[in-house]
């Protein structure tokens, strides 16, 4: 017997397991356009409230899995291999590790996603350059993939369909930070892409959705075991998010980063260093991941030669120029404000999440479905954990378009920052590997 929808909410709502039929019937129905976005909302949040089982975990993940097509890269024989991050702010890794293992011989399939609550992603980021073009076919993806070996594609009508629209729909109504919906999602786009292999980056930490070292973990187990039940080698690493990644956050400033990173340029803001190394060890992951290394470490060495040599960076513009965006052209704005210290000391904690949503006050993220991002909206940081500073150092400067949004969210930076009189250590960006 199967429910009408709000009896089924209702049972969600109840903390009851659904039943598979359940799950896929919701939604088959919910991605038809039968079930409304108002009670798919109602879903989420009972679900975020209430949790789901790890059967309820596996049926939705396939149910969504299925709700299109998967991708069929069976032809090429090279081990394909992706990475995909729970999210965070300053972020950016995916647009480094995906040209230097590609540029390794690894192709490297990758349906992203786009900024979610106050997290920022891969597809805004690179929509921020000019004509760039996700919106692809597969047969087009296909033909990136075996002819450069990279190309990144969003959720479509046909791929990952119930994703798509859920992922907008929980971006907008606070259900992101649950555990069940984000392996769902996750695992659902990842499965679709045709892959052999797939590393996890779960943060944890103030800018995460996971807050605590112990929900990373849960939630790096509860992916990896997902996917090695799908037939992938998987691993995950649990990395910090106790405060911004790198130099920059925000959509073309991220880009910036990330390309004068695989031009290997000098580094004005040694920060955009975190976003090399990390970007590095995952990438070594991944191509760890395939069986030709012996170790983590021959890996690591593969990947940072090739991004010295310059061929990461050949790479990328390739695939640029294949989704037909412009490098030259990429917007950036002036600097608006600068937030600055408000005593002498050192840096103890950053709230991430805090700069995150004020990214999104500022236009870097979507506060209703139907907005437009503005991709120069966004934050340089100065200081970091451990930093010792000053009164009336800069802490973070603040780029964008729209200056009274800009001037609005200064005090909630400064507050982001706990500044104390004693030292402390720097933040560590690999806490453990689950595998
Ligand atoms: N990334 C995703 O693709 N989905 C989530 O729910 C969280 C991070």
């Amino acid at each position: 017997m199967i429910l009408n929808t709000v009896e089924l909410i209702k049972k969600k709502r109840s903390g009851l397991e659904l039943t598979t039929e359940e799950i896929q019937s919701f939604i088959k129905k919910y991605t038809s356009g039968e079930i409304p976005d108002y009670q798919t909302s109602a879903f989420l949040m009972a679900t975020f409230f209430k949790g789901m089982t790890e059967a309820e975990t596996l049926s939705l993940t396939k149910a969504m899995l299925y709700s299109g097509n998967t991708i069929d890269l069976s032809a090429e024989k090279k081990f394909k291999v992706d990475k995909h991050s729970t999210g965070g702010v300053g972020d950016k890794t995916s647009l480094i590790l995906g040209p230097v293992v590609s540029a390794c011989g690894y192709p490297v399939p990758m349906i992203s996603g786009r900024g979610l609550g106050h997290t920022g992603g891969t597809l805004d980021k690179l929509e921020s350059i000019p004509g760039f073009d996700t919106q692809i076919s597969v047969d087009e993806f296909k033909k990136m993939i075996s002819e450069i070996g990279i190309s990144f594609i969003g959720q479509t009508k046909d791929i990952c369909p119930a994703d798509k629209k859920m992922y907008a729909l929980r971006d907008v109504t606070a259900t992101v930070e649950c555990l069940p919906l984000i392996c769902a999602s996750i695992l659902s786009k990842k499965i679709a892409e045709g892959i052999d292999g797939i590393v996890f980056d779960v943060k944890f930490g103030t800018g995460a959705f996971m807050k605590t070292l112990s929900e990373a973990q849960a939630l790096a187990k509860a992916l990896v075991q997902l996917a090695k039940g799908f037939g992938k080698k998987s691993s995950g690493l649990i990395t910090s998010m106790n405060q911004p990644l790198g130099a920059f956050a925000g959509n073309s400033l991220e880009m910036k980063e990330c390309i004068s990173i695989l031009k290997n340029e000098n580094q004005t803001n040694h920060f955009a260093n975190e976003t090399a190394e990390l970007s590095l060890i995952l990438s070594a992951e991944m191509m760890f991941l395939s069986g030709d290394f012996k170790t983590f470490e021959e890996a690591k060495t593969r990947a940072e030669e090739t991004l010295k040599s310059g061929k990461a960076y050949e790479k990328f513009e390739q695939m640029v120029s294949a989704h037909k965006g412009k490098l030259i052209q990429l917007p950036l704005s002036d600097k608006v404000t600068e937030v600055t210290a408000n005593r002498d000391g050192f840096i103890h904690a950053i709230d991430g999440e805090t700069i995150g949503w004020c990214g999104v006050t500022i236009g870097a993220g979507r506060k209703q479905i139907t907005d437009k991002i503005e991709p120069t909206a966004g934050f340089e940081f100065h200081k970091k954990i451990g930093d010792s500073v000053k009164k009336g150092e800069p802490l973070v400067s603040v780029y964008g378009k729209n200056k009274e949004e800009i001037h609005q969210i200064k005090t909630r930076i400064e507050s982001s920052f706990v500044i104390s009189q004693t030292p402390t250590n720097k933040d560590t960006l690999v806490i453990e590997r689950i595998t």
